[in-house]
């Protein structure tokens, strides 16, 4: 039988990401065949029996969906004071689906959610360089020497963020706020905001447009759909 290390096993049955799959062994919550294992070298087949937190891994298939996240709900699977997280909007989801990456609780617009631990692990990797758009609503009127300053980099807490394109969309003179799209191949924590706060542009409002090929064109906050294999062909 073919033998493939432990934590390859727990991330490709959907549980988690393969680096916290190590972890988990280390931790000692992963036993093979009753046995708790808690070195990293360990292969298995698929006779073995492997448990993580004393629940036997099942082969999930794979699953992927596009959810138009709402404004107002937290990126994760559960969460401790008991908001609204993005797989609550998909009560009929058997599988064990988390998202690949986040968007901020108050940010809306495109999220992935999947089971595939690896092509997950793989987009939320540096090197990944899918377009990432988002619609940022802000209070104040960038000018065009601004807007060049996002594509060579800001400077922010110890990071250098950079966005590849960015645009006016719309300025609203007697409100004081415009309109800017910025495509970013990066996904650094609250990016875009930080981004446009680095020059005193406080983000009123954060959509994320799209990912790479994927967009939200006939949706609505709130609704999913699942991937085509097609789809998921070309994320890999
Ligand atoms: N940038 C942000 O600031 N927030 C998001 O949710 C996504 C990108």
């Amino acid at each position: 039988q073919h033998a493939e290390r432990l934590q390859k096993v727990i991330a490709h049955s959907g549980v988690t990401s393969r680096r916290k799959a190590e972890t988990m062994i280390e931790e000692g919550r992963v036993k093979v065949n009753g046995k708790t294992v808690t070195t990293l070298g360990v292969k298995v087949t698929p006779n073995d029996r492997v448990e993580v937190d004393g629940v036997q891994l099942t082969k999930e298939s794979r699953v992927y969906f596009l959810l138009y996240k709402p404004r107002g709900v937290i990126s994760a699977v559960s969460d401790d004071k008991g908001r609204k997280v993005v797989t609550d909007i998909l009560p009929f989801v058997q599988e064990r689906v988390y998202p690949v990456g986040r968007l901020d609780y108050d940010t809306s617009g495109l999220l992935l959610l999947t089971n595939d631990g690896e092509l997950a692990q793989l987009m939320m990797h540096p090197s990944y360089e899918m377009d990432k758009v988002y619609v940022a609503k802000i209070k104040g009127v960038p000018t065009k020497s601004e807007l060049q300053q996002f594509k060579r980099g800001i400077k922010s807490e110890g990071d250098v963020l950079k966005a590849t394109e960015a645009t006016i969309i719309s300025v609203n003179k007697e409100k004081g706020q415009s309109i800017i799209e910025l495509t970013l191949h990066e996904g650094k924590n609250r990016q875009v905001r930080r981004m446009f706060e680095a020059l005193n542009y406080p983000v009123m409002k954060l959509k994320r447009e799209r990912y790479g090929f994927l967009n939200l064109r006939g949706m609505t906050s709130g609704d999913y759909r699942e991937l085509s294999p097609h789809e998921v062909k070309q994320l890999r």
